[in-house]
C-alpha cells in the first residue's frame, strides 16, 4: 500500500507518513467490515453497549497517549484534551440514551380489522464516515457511535491533514475483539473517500460545501442516503439591553477558540448602534488579552493553522478586507513562526457585507463587528448569507431573545451564550441552507439515520383481508 505525508503545523514539516487506502483497499476492508456486521447486528443491544463501554474505558486508559497524536497533528493543547474527553463522553451519552431509544416496540393493533403491526429496526450494513481536519478524533468517532449501537458496521475516513490519532485508537479498539471487526479506518485523501461512498449504504459527511456536494452527488449517483454537516457562517445578534459583559467574554471565546477552526465559529457579530462602541471596547479587551501558544504549546490560547491550504483564505480574508476599508482593531496578521502559521485574533469593523470576511467561511480567528439600527435589520443582515449553520442572541428580555431566534436561519442557536450545540449534544438540529443536508447528527433522532424501519404485519383473521375487502361481492362470488 502507498502512504502519504502528513504535515506538523507547529513546525510544518512533513514528518509523518500514513498508508493510503485505493479503491481496491477499500473495498476489501468493506467486505471484512460486512462480514463482521452480521455477527454485530446480531449481537443484543446490551452486548454491543458493553463492547462500547469497554472502548471508552480503554481511550480513557490510554487518553494521553491519544492526547498526544491529536495535539501533534492540530498544534493546540487545552482542546486536544477536551476532544479526548468529549469523545468518551458521547460514549458515557449514548449509553445512557440507547435502552430507551432502542427498547424493542410493542406490537400494534392496525385499523384494519385482525392485522397486527410488528416494527424492526434493520440497520444499514455499511454506514461510511467522512471527517475533517479541525477536531479530527471527534468528528471521526461521533456518527461511529450511534451507527454501532443500531447493529451497523462503520467505514472512517478521517481527514489526511490529521490522521495521527488512527494507530492510537486502533489500539483501543483491538482491546475490544468486538468491535475490531466493524470498525473500520480507511485513511487517504479524497479519491479514498470517493471510494468509501461507492461502498457504504449510507454516508456521513462532515466537511466543506465544496466537497459535501461532490460527496452529496456521488452518494445520489449510489443511490445511497447522505447526512451532510458542512461549513458555517454563524452570526450573533447582540441586542441593546444584554448583559454587554458576558456577551464579549462568550463571543471573544466562541470567535477565537480552536483559533476559529471550528464549523460553528462566531464568524460575524451584530450589534445594536447603541451600544456598540462599549461593546467593542469590552470585546477588543477580551480578546487583546488571548495569546498565541508559541513557542509553548501549553501556554496561550490560539494554537496554529492547522491545515497549510487554510493559510492563504485567511490572509485572503484580512487582505481583502483591509483593501475595502476595514479597521482592525486587534490582530491582523497571520505569523509565520518555528515553520507553522498563526493567526493572530483578530476584531474588524467598518466592513461591508462584500467583504469575504462578512460573506464567505473563514475557519480562522476573525470577527467583523458591524452595528444595526432594529431588530428587523439585525434578523435580515444575519440571514444574509448562504450558510445556517447555528447562531446565537444576546438580550435581558427572553421572550425578544426567542422572538429573534425563531426568526433566524439556522439548525441551533443559543440565547445569551454561543456555541452551547457543540456542548448539549441532546438538541435535535438540522442544518440549513448550504451548511448541510439530511437528519440531525445529535439529539435522539441520530439513532434514526442508521436503520430502515422494517414493517411485518400479521393477519390473525381467519381468511386474506383482500377476500372480504374487495375480491367477493355480496353474493359472495369472487
Ligand atoms: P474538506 O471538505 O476539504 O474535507 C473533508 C473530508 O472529505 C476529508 O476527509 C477529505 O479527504 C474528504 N474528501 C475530499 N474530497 C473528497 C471526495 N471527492 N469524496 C469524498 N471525500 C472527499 O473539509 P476540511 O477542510 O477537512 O474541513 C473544514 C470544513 O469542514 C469547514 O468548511 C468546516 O466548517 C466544516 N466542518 C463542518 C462541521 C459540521 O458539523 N457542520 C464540523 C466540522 C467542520
Amino acid at each position: 500500500m502507498s502512504s502519504f505525508p502528513v504535515r506538523n503545523p507547529r513546525t510544518g514539516e512533513t514528518d509523518y507518513l500514513m498508508p493510503e487506502f485505493s479503491s481496491e483497499d477499500v473495498a476489501v476492508l468493506a467486505k471484512q467490515l460486512r462480514a463482521g456486521q452480521k455477527l454485530w447486528a446480531a449481537r443484543s443491544l446490551e452486548q454491543r453497549m458493553a463492547a462500547l463501554k469497554r472502548l471508552a474505558e480503554q481511550i480513557a486508559a490510554g487518553k494521553d497517549e491519544l492526547v498526544q497524536a491529536v495535539a501533534t497533528d492540530t498544534g493546540r493543547w487545552a482542546e486536544s484534551v477536551l476532544e479526548v474527553d468529549s469523545t468518551i463522553g458521547t460514549i458515557q451519552r449514548w449509553l445512557r440514551d440507547a435502552p430507551s431509544l432502542l427498547a424493542p416496540r410493542a406490537p400494534l393493533s392496525s385499523a384494519t380489522p385482525g392485522i397486527m403491526v410488528e416494527q424492526n429496526l434493520r440497520p444499514y450494513p455499511l454506514a461510511g464516515i467522512i471527517s475533517p481536519w479541525n477536531f479530527p478524533l471527534l468528528l471521526s468517532m461521533i456518527d461511529a457511535y450511534p451507527a454501532l449501537l443500531v447493529g451497523c458496521a462503520v467505514m472512517i475516513k478521517p481527514s489526511e491533514v490529521t490522521p495521527r490519532f488512527v494507530p492510537v485508537i486502533q489500539r483501543a479498539i483491538a482491546e475490544v475483539p468486538e468491535l475490531a471487526s466493524v470498525i473500520g479506518f480507511a485513511t487517504g485523501r479524497g479519491a479514498t473517500g470517493e471510494a468509501v461512498v461507492r461502498q457504504a449504504d449510507m454516508v456521513c459527511f462532515t466537511g466543506s460545501v465544496r466537497t459535501g456536494k461532490r460527496v452529496g452527488a456521488l452518494a445520489a449517483e449510489c443511490f445511497i442516503p447522505c447526512h451532510l454537516e458542512l461549513g458555517g457562517k454563524d452570526a450573533a445578534i447582540v441586542c441593546a439591553d444584554a448583559d454587554l459583559d458576558r456577551a464579549a467574554k462568550s463571543l471573544a471565546w466562541t470567535s477565537m477558540v480552536n483559533a476559529g477552526q471550528s464549523c460553528m465559529s462566531l464568524e460575524r457579530a451584530y450589534v445594536d448602534q447603541h451600544v456598540f462602541d462599549e461593546f467593542v471596547e469590552r470585546l477588543v479587551r477580551e480578546v487583546s488579552a488571548l495569546k498565541l501558544n508559541y513557542p509553548n504549546i501549553r501556554q496561550g490560547q490560539i494554537g496554529p493553522v492547522i491545515s497549510e491550504a487554510q493559510v492563504s483564505i485567511l490572509k485572503e480574508h484580512l487582505a481583502d478586507a483591509k483593501a475595502k476599508g476595514a479597521r482592525i482593531l486587534t490582530g491582523g496578521n497571520v505569523i509565520q513562526m518555528g515553520g507553522g502559521y498563526w493567526c493572530e485574533p483578530t476584531i474588524l469593523v467598518n466592513t461591508t457585507p462584500d467583504m469575504k470576511v462578512v460573506s464567505e467561511e473563514t475557519f480562522g480567528p476573525m470577527l467583523p463587528v458591524i452595528p444595526f439600527d432594529t431588530e428587523e435589520q439585525a434578523i435580515e443582515l444575519a440571514n444574509d448569507s448562504i450558510y445556517g449553520l447555528s447562531g446565537c442572541v444576546f438580550s435581558a428580555d427572553l421572550d425578544r431573545a426567542h422572538r429573534i431566534a425563531e426568526r433566524l436561519d439556522a439548525g441551533g442557536i443559543s440565547i445569551n451564550d454561543a456555541m452551547l450545540t457543540g456542548l448539549a449534544q441532546e438538541a435535535i438540529k438540522q442544518s440549513f441552507k448550504s451548511s448541510g443536508l439530511g437528519g440531525s447528527r445529535m439529539g435522539t433522532a441520530s439513532l434514526s439515520r442508521f436503520y430502515r424501519n422494517q414493517a411485518i404485519l400479521v393477519n390473525q383473521a381467519s381468511s386474506s383481508v383482500w377476500c372480504f375487502l374487495v375480491g367477493e361481492n355480496e353474493n359472495g362470488n369472487v
